[in-house]
């Protein structure tokens, strides 16, 4: 195991988050890895880790003053055992190799997870939207698409959105990718409604969460009803954690960008939710703008050199990081623990450091890892891919409940595997756990490829 961990950071010494990943992911199997001698044999650390396929390429675009810009792109292809790979494209301007390489490792046993099949991968550039006009956007993302478009295909590699890429960027990415290839196919996720999108697809990664923070909470017959929230983000997993929190009765007192955040002590409500999903994804705007429009909230700026976060300081009795890795250090989880947390629930991809998750497993915290809390997401993009494939379109309720289904599913299965491995009600091991078998047995069926 330390020796697999090792090569894969002499290998590529600059990949920091993709070692966090591995090595996470890697200590937990270890109780699989002791019980079956034929999964060390076959060499299984050492193919998992490894990409099947990476593909970077150079992505030319002109900006509306005719100068022209050169970003680069990513697909990372990293296992396909359970179906075609899988898994969304982040555009933002701290996109590398590394975190392309974390996230598609992430997400092959999210997706593994979900019961659905589907293989993993995770793409996208080192462009960020923030700023750009809308025909910015489109030009990239057309510029991007003229080259991804030859390695993706709706049995291939069906990428969706994530950080950055959101209904209007998938537009345009679905509007090249269909002239390139002269079919009207299911290549691409979180398309609009209206020429085959799925209902709840974009609310699905934020209710999922929700469910499964609901779940938890119920094994400690618990409810949200009442319970005190903190939220970070104002992206679209952010928005819909915070809007099934509300429905479920919780009060959810904070979000923020990457300038700041805002606390509302009275609580963001529905008429508040409406006016920050207005505010970030019609008029792209900051999220201090909140305070402008509600005088009694606070908003505190937050630098990225701060050495902890100061809204992980205020009282509350659940946390949900969704917003980007690293998000929550050990200072913020000892901040979190004094403030009364008794449970965090990831909806970011890998919010928390590793220190900081010990503390939390250490204190008997509920603490639900991303691969497990955020799945909904990627399982309802399965969902929208199934659609496509008949040409049909399932009531929102028909989604809603599959959804539902499959959160109460990943919970079951996290807990029995964590129970039978002795690791009693450690979510992070029991979602890796089972993720990693079922993708593993997947490989040894499919042979030495
Ligand atoms: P969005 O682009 O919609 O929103 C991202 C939010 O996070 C914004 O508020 C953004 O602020 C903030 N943010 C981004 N980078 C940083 C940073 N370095 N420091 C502080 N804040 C930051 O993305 P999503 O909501 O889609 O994604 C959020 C997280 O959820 C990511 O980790 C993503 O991988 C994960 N996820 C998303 C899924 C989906 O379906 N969308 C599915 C599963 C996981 P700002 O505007 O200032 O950049």
């Amino acid at each position: 195991m330390e020796n697999t961990i090792e090569k894969i950071r002499d290998k590529d010494p600059e990949q920091k988050e993709f070692h966090q990943a591995v090595d996470e992911v890697i200590h937990s199997v270890k109780p699989v890895l002791d019980r079956n001698f034929e999964y060390r044999q076959q060499g299984i650390l050492e193919r998992i880790t490894e990409p099947e396929r990476v593909i970077m390429f150079r992505v030319p675009w002109m900006d509306d003053d005719g100068q022209v810009h050169v970003n680069r792109g990513f697909r990372v292809e990293m296992n396909s055992a359970l179906g075609p790979y899988k898994g969304g494209l982040r555009f933002h301007a701290s996109v590398n190799l590394g975190i392309i390489k974390f996230l598609a490792f992430e997400q092959v046993f999210k997706n593994s997870l979900t019961t659905l099949s589907m293989g993993g991968g995770k793409g996208g550039s080192d462009f960020d939207p923030k700023g750009k006009s809308d025909n910015e956007v489109m030009r990239f993302c057309q510029s991007f698409m003229m080259e991804l478009y030859r390695h993706i295909g709706p049995n291939t590699d069906v990428p969706a959105g994530d950080i950055g890429v959101g209904a209007r960027e998938i537009g345009y990415l679905f509007g090249m990718y269909k002239k390139l290839k002269n079919e009207f196919t299911g290549v691409l996720t979180g398309k609009s409604l209206a020429w085959g999108g799925s209902l709840i697809r974009p609310e699905a990664t934020g209710y999922g969460v929700v469910y499964l923070a609901a779940e938890m909470l119920q094994t400690r017959r618990q409810t949200l009803e009442g319970k005190s929230c903190l939220v970070s983000g104002s992206g679209n997993v952010a928005q819909f954690t915070t809007e099934k929190i509300i429905e479920l009765g919780g009060k959810v007192a904070t979000l923020s960008d990457s300038s700041g955040y805002v606390y509302d002590e009275a609580g963001i409500d529905a008429e508040k939710l409406a006016f920050v999903k207005e505010l970030k994804n019609i008029r792209r705007g900051r999220i201090s703008e909140y305070k402008e429009r509600y005088p009694e909230a606070v908003y505190i700026p937050v630098s990225p050199e701060r050495d902890y976060n100061p809204l992980w300081e205020h009282k509350a009795d659940c946390a949900f990081p969704c917003a980007t890795q690293n998000e929550i250090n050990a200072k913020d989880a000892s901040h979190l623990l004094s403030g009364g947390v008794a449970l965090v629930c990831e909806g970011a991809n890998m919010p928390t450091i590793p220190e900081a998750v010990d503390i939390f497993l250490d204190h008997n915290i509920l603490f639900a890892p991303g691969k497990a809390a955020n799945a909904g997401g990627v399982a309802v993009s399965g969902l929208e891919m199934a659609q496509n494939s008949m040409r049909l379109s399932w009531p929102r309720k028909e989604v809603d409940d599959r959804l539902k289904q499959i959160m109460k599913s990943i919970h079951s299965t996290c807990l029995a595997a964590s129970s039978e491995y002795g690791v009693e009600g450690n979510y992070v091991a029991g979602a890796n756990i089972a993720g990693f078998v079922k993708v593993v047995n997947a490989m040894l069926d499919q042979g030495l490829v």
